[in-house]
């Protein structure tokens, strides 16, 4: 049995509400990342943690507290999801942490392909910075222009 424990991106997963659905669905099937375990051996996932937010630039070493949490579950390897791999700016100082902190721990890097990689990058920076449509905040309710649904007529 392969103990697995999955290191994500806060941004992608808090942020943009994603599920992990990629990433699950190839450790489920055994596919992208997780195709190369030996058949006979099952996969169980452990846990998953989240970087816990970008950490500026002198915070990157903090990361083996997520490690670590994980590794208290006697985890054999750890993935980095595919977003945390292509689209993180701390991916190398993490790598570096961990496999300072770890030695022995298997580190792989993604958990399913991108399909079409620039795709994906531009639809990140849009979910990122809400030019094409721009979200409401508080300044909207203070100068009266925040539109409502419907639904919260009753409410107001
Ligand atoms: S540090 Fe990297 S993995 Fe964490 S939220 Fe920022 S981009 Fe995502």
């Amino acid at each position: 049995m392969a103990k697995i424990g999955i290191l994500g991106c806060e941004s992608t997963t808090h942020g943009m509400n994603c599920v992990m659905v990629g990433c699950l669905g190839n450790l489920r099937g055994r596919e992208g990342s997780f195709k190369d375990y030996p058949e006979e051996d099952p996969l169980d996932l452990v846990g998953i943690i989240h970087c816990g937010g970008c950490p500026t630039a002198v915070g990157s070493e903090g990361i083996w507290q997520k490690v670590q949490a994980l590794v208290d579950y006697g985890i054999d390897a750890l993935h980095l999801t595919s977003c945390l791999v292509h689209l993180c700016p701390f991916k190398e100082a993490y790598l570096e942490t961990i496999k300072k902190e770890y030695p022995e721990l298997e580190v792989v890097e993604g958990t399913h392909p991108f399909h079409d990689l620039d795709a994906l990058k531009t639809g990140i920076k849009e979910l990122v910075s809400q030019r094409a449509v721009t979200p409401q905040t508080m300044n909207d309710l203070i100068f009266k222009r925040i539109k409502v649904h419907a639904s919260s007529d009753d409410e107001a």
